[in-house]
């Protein structure tokens, strides 16, 4: 038997149910913010990668799928979605018709080590805004995440997490002052963060390894270093964020690891999927319109969710499965079977789920089968209701029976 890739997983149809309550909910939620989809290729240049993500971080140096095509040219599958958001933004001209909003569900490749939450090939949902500078734009993209998180019904387990990276006026000063104290505790640093101290030194500060976790503690924060319009942007931000009655915590420690994040970023974390904290994240991008050769500067903010993150706490909380609406099973001669054949379909053209036991059985053997498929109601069918043209309906939770007309059983299960 040929295996599946390492870090890559079949999406079985019992979780599917799950991925399209969440697909489904992204793009009822994200419509109502006004975005619109934007399907971008799955592959593009590495070049576009390495510039837009950044030559120093893990994606670019560690994780990427990179080939040459038999043209010799470089191409990479896309680690993550803003790099080719930008990209199409600037190809079709859209500077000239800001605001521009795009969202973007699809399949996103890093070579990782794989673990649960973490996989190769793993799938994102992302929106990104373009035009709009002030706080108030990155206050509606993170009630948007939270109305999201609620209608999933998982707001109530997460924690939204915000913090500003300051922009091109103040990193650098920090960014000095950082390594600068980074320096002194060099020897304890763990080898990674020895290896990115002066290349990357922000992501020190979030480095899971324990020692490291102490010396980011006590270094300088960017959230203590802001520039004026950097510092009130926060204060904006923070105050949007309470009149909405949204709740956050201010962490000084998160970075992110993309290089192009200005001002705010965020992290939508869980305490439930061990390692794999994290299930959103994002933040502000005001630079990287230029860096990708917009002519003029275009502030921007985004984000991208996890959705095997997200459909794993689903299921821990055991929200999202969709059950049949009815199991019916037909047992006896062959007009029996033939007329439950019938029912089945006029339940299902009155819009109905059903799961018709087509494999036979005794009667016995079906009804067990109808327990596990939790079916609100059982339908059954023997002789004697065929030739009554009637089905014997169970509501399972009820425990009560009754036996009916195809659309007298039709209009008790949908006035229920
Ligand atoms: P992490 O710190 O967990 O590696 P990240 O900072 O690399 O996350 P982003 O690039 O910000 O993640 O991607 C946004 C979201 O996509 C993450 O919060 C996470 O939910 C999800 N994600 C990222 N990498 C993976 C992966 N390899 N497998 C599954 N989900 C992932
Ligand atoms: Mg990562």
């Amino acid at each position: 038997m040929i295996q599946p890739i390492r870090g890559t997983r079949d999406i079985l149809p019992i979780e599917t149910a799950r991925w399209q309550f969440l697909e489904q909910a992204v793009r009822r939620v994200f419509h109502q913010y006004d975005y619109g989809e934007l399907r971008t290729p799955i592959f593009e240049k590495t070049e576009l990668f390495a510039r837009a993500v950044g030559e120093t971080t893990d994606i670019v140096e560690k994780e990427m799928y990179v080939f040459a095509d038999r043209g010799g040219e470089s191409l990479a599958l896309r680690p993550e979605g803003t790099a080719s958001v930008v990209r199409s933004f600037l190809n079709n001209g859209f500077e000239r018709q800001l605001p521009f909003k795009a969202y973007y569900i699809g399949p996103m490749f890093r070579y990782e080590r794989p673990q649960k939450g973490r996989y190769r090939q793993f799938h994102q949902a992302g929106a990104e805004m373009f035009g709009p500078e002030g706080p108030l734009a990155d206050a509606e993209i993170l009630a948007m995440i939270v109305r999201f998180l609620e209608e999933v019904g998982l707001a109530g387990t997460l924690t939204l997490e915000i913090n500003s990276l300051g922009c091109p006026e103040c990193r650098p000063a920090y960014r000095e002052k950082l390594i600068a104290a980074l320096e002194a505790k060099e020897p304890e640093l763990c080898g990674n963060c020895q290896n990115r101290l002066h290349r990357n030194p922000l992501r020190v500060l979030d480095c899971k390894n324990e020692s490291c976790k102490e010396i980011a503690h006590d270094a300088p924060h960017m959230l203590d270093h802001l520039c004026e319009t950097c510092d009130s942007h926060f204060t904006g931000l923070k105050s949007h964020l309470d009149t909405l009655g949204l709740k956050y915590v201010v962490n000084p420690m998160m970075v992110r690891g993309l290089d192009y994040y200005t001002r705010t970023a965020f992290e939508v974390t869980t305490d439930a999927l061990g390692a794999q904290s994290a299930v959103a994240a994002g933040g502000r991008y005001d630079g990287l319109v230029t860096e990708m050769g917009g002519k003029n500067p275009v502030p921007a903010i985004g984000f991208a969710m996890g959705l095997e993150r997200l459909a794993l706490l689903l299921e821990q909380q055991e929200i999202g499965a969709a059950p049949v609406d009815i199991y019916l099973a037909a047992v006896g001669d062959e007009a029996a079977q033939s007329f439950g054949l019938k029912a089945a379909e006029a339940f299902r053209a009155a819009g109905l789920r059903v799961a018709m036991g087509l494999q036979g059985g005794s009667m016995k053997a079906q009804m067990k089968k109808a327990g596990k498929s939790g079916a609100r109601y059982s339908v059954v069918i023997g002789e004697e209701e065929a030739q009554n043209a009637q089905v014997t309906l169970k509501d399972m939770e009820q425990r009560e029976q009754w036996t009916l007309s195809i659309e007298e059983a039709v209009a008790r299960m949908k006035s229920a």
